[in-house]
């Protein structure tokens, strides 16, 4: 947005192109490109500066949206989006639509355009968060956190790829620097291979959550990094819906492989020569070369130090995984009537067995009987032929989930600082966004869940504390009702009565439990008690045709899902057999020793393994606790059409979207408030220079050296307001005007 849009009234602010608005943006070119040719003598620059505002056009800054209104707010994002304006402000929250082409703003120029210049000079721009965060990483201290949110294919992993290459770009050089930066930067690659997946709805799904913590030293050089992931969709690996595909480092792998490498995996190169890789049948996506990717990911592994056995293994362990696929088995009734069966794909089971380095018949007798615990001791019970494809299933998408958080750990070791002094960080977190889709599961259950959370962060720092502060300042304010979605993140969260504690119960519980009994629990503590949860257990819903009997309902904040139990309660106890995990054990690999360390026979506890909810529900809290220490950038992402396309902006789903995303709210909060807000000593020690010739020293109460500062600089006294311990002004502009002077001075 331009300096003079931004100037403007907050009542005269136009909502959509008007001539008057073409024309002083014309002008307002004029001037830039005569500013810009006496500072940098012109040429090339001239070029920029147009090209930089050129279709300005809506509000940059929806605080600035007159009459605010969820219409007008579309529409303000809709003008922009078709005429290139992919990013618009809602003061420091950047709003990304997703341009699904390439646009020629993140080219060199533009990175050094956006460095260390004030967030509000230059059009909105993803440099520009980027640029406030780094900067205020370096110069004052404090860490940050960039939260990315959206839906699946609103461009969150774009985004956080080019917050990191920004940094990367503007941060310092040197030998041992850029082999830092590298390294962090070829984590994407790997990641993305391993973790992305083509979906319905997004070519390069992150089928995984990621946030990164990049570490800076004292001088904001780049010194290593942390990276910790969460739920990966692992019922990728043994099957996909119609139209998808599994992971793309299969693909690449099959595709970009050398025939000699292929025959020592035990590989062919044809796709649907593999079950795994055929129930969406999808072998290829049009914007992907598979072949050339897996140089790229062998590269980037290369560069993380992987060293070459690392690679193998890893793509050893992909050849077992796919030929386990492979493996079929016939069942047949014992003489007591057991259902029992045993494998009949002998080549396949020997190649994956070639790659795990494990015998035959210990692969088979694991895969086809199961021992289990009685009061005084194990016996062998042979699966029937269904079971036994759910524990092949079980243990392929075991050894994949494992290796990816093994892969995370490996690039872990490679990035982390070498030195123990302190650091600061940024944080990246680009995580799944609220997900509702026909079926609901587990899986939608606990990312709906991790949303909830990140909403609760988002209310906290913003909209509450920005509340609580005017309170605590005594500043007069306007009260802005927003929904609190703590009592959802209880209902889900809360540890002796949320529906992840019951859950655990359910799972505990001796006797015959099911899903269905897990629903029962649910209905009988939460149907008709608590507001959030609805089920057909409920009298008024009990002919409800949009809910079936194994449903229970949830009315998040960002709307109202619908999750089927089936699936739950084995979902959440992620137990893979005994028998399958002391397989993986004593296996020769050393890599698999270190993935099924609960195999080893010496360790043999009866302690149960933690569960998937509680895992998550603690790595989220985690996860929360570190966010709130740090100061939170956010880049709220929008996906315009579900067809992706460069053009289409489909109203009805970016209203959707920006309703869960609460950025009406968003509006409301930052417009009733102030811009601006800074205690009184740091605010006097910044800019006691523009109080005119009499004093750089003030020695009173700090409280009237800022008021005398602001009226030096002719601020209107409607400009700002004193709380108790800061200054609070009303109008970015009145800073960008104190920082030019402070500048020029
Ligand atoms: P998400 O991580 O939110 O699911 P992605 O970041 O993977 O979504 O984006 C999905 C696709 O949209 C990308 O593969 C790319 O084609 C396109 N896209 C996203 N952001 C941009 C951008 N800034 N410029 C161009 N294309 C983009
Ligand atoms: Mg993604």
């Amino acid at each position: 947005m331009s300096k003079e849009q931004r100037t403007r009234p907050a009542r005269k602010a136009p909502v959509a192109p008007t001539a008057g608005n073409r024309e002083t943006t014309q002008v307002q070119v004029r001037n830039k490109e005569k500013k810009k040719t006496s500072e940098n003598g012109g040429g090339a620059k001239n070029l920029r500066y147009s090209h930089l505002l050129e279709g300005m056009v809506g509000c940059g800054d929806m605080v600035l949206l007159e009459p605010l209104t969820e219409e007008s707010l579309l529409q303000n994002l809709k003008t922009r989006y078709e005429s290139g304006e992919i990013y618009t402000y809602i003061g420091p929250v950047v709003v990304s639509v997703n341009p699904y082409r390439q646009l020629k703003i993140y080219t060199p120029d533009y990175i050094e355009e956006y460095t260390s210049r004030n967030m509000y000079e230059l059009p909105p721009h993803i440099f520009a968060v980027s640029d406030s965060s780094y900067q205020s990483m370096r110069d004052r201290n404090l860490d940050q956190c960039i939260i990315i949110s959206g839906e699946s294919g609103a461009g969150k992993t774009e985004a956080s790829k080019l917050v990191m290459q920004y940094v990367a770009a503007v941060s310092g050089k040197g030998d041992e620097v850029d082999r830092v930066k590298e390294q962090l930067l070829q984590s994407n690659p790997v990641l993305e291979a391993f973790g992305n997946a083509k979906t319905n709805r997004n070519d390069n799904s992150s089928r995984f959550g990621k946030y990164m913590d990049i570490q800076f030293d004292f001088r904001g050089d780049p010194v290593g990094g942390l990276i910790s992931n969460y739920l990966l969709e692992k019922s990728r690996v043994v099957g996909q819906n119609q139209g998808e595909r599994n992971f793309h480092i299969f693909y690449q792998l099959l595709a970009g492989a050398t025939d000699d490498v292929l025959q020592m995996l035990h590989l062919e190169r044809e796709v649907f020569q593999y079950r795994y890789l055929s129930e969406g049948g999808c072998s290829y996506v049009l914007t992907m070369e598979d072949d050339k990717q897996f140089q790229v990911t062998i590269k980037a592994m290369e560069v993380i130090g992987f060293s070459p056995e690392d690679i193998s293994s890893v793509l050893e362990m992909l050849a077992a995984i796919l030929n386990l696929g492979n493996i079929t088995f016939a069942g047949y009734s014992l003489p007591n009537g057991t259902d029992a069966c045993k494998v009949t794909e002998g080549r396949a089971i020997g190649y994956v067995c070639d790659m795990l380095g494990s015998s035959v018949e210990l692969m088979e007798e694991c895969l086809t009987i199961r021992s289990v615990h009685t009061t005084r001791d194990y016996v062998q019970k042979p699966l029937s032929e269904s079971e036994a494809v759910f524990a092949r299933d079980a243990l392929g998408k075991a050894i994949y989930d494992r290796l990816f958080t093994w892969l995370v750990g490996r690039i872990n070791y490679s990035i982390k600082a070498k030195s123990l002094t302190k650091k600061k960080v940024m944080g990246v977190l680009d995580i799944y966004g609220f997900e509702i889709f026909e079926g609901n599961s587990f899986e939608q259950f606990i990312i709906n869940y991790c949303n909830e959370k990140l909403q609760q962060i988002f209310i906290e720092l913003t909209l509450k504390s920005e509340q609580e502060e005017y309170i605590r300042e005594n500043v007069q304010w306007k009260h802005i009702d927003y929904f609190n979605n703590a009592i959802i993140c209880e209902l889900i969260e809360h540890p002796t009565t949320g529906i992840l504690a019951l859950l655990d119960e359910e799972c505990l519980r001796p006797g015959e439990v099911t899903d269905d009994t897990f629903l029962e629990k649910l209905d009988q503590r939460c149907a008709g008690i608590h507001p959030h949860y609805e089920s057909r257990a409920l009298k008024a819903l009990r002919s409800d045709q949009t809910m079936d009997r194994d449903q229970f309902r949830l009315v998040h904040y960002a709307g109202n899902v619908t999750y089927g139990v089936g699936g739950f309660l084995e979902k959440n106890r992620d137990l893979l057999f005994k028998d399958l995990s002391q397989a993986m054990f004593a296996c020769e690999r050393p890599l698999l020793k270190t993935l099924f360390p609960e195999g080893n026979p010496k360790l043999q506890t009866l302690k149960r393994p933690p569960t998937m909810g509680y895992q998550f529900r603690s790595s989220v809290a985690q996860l929360m606790k570190n966010l709130l220490t740090k100061n939170p950038n956010y880049i709220r992402c929008i996906k315009p059409n579900d067809v992706k396309s460069g053009r289409n902006f489909h109203d009805d789903l970016v209203q959707h979207q920006v309703r869960y995303l609460g950025l009406m709210e968003n509006v409301r909060v930052r417009r009733a408030g102030f811009a601006y807000r800074q205690e009184y000593g740091q605010c006097l020690a910044r800019y006691k220079m523009l109080s005119g010739e009499t004093w750089p020293v003030w020695k009173e109460n700090p409280r009237e050296g800022v008021k005398e500062i602001l009226s030096a600089c002719g601020c209107h006294e409607l400009d700002f307001t004193c709380g108790r311990t800061k200054i609070f002004i009303r109008n970015p502009r009145t800073v960008f005007a104190m920082e030019d002077k402070r500048r020029t001075r």
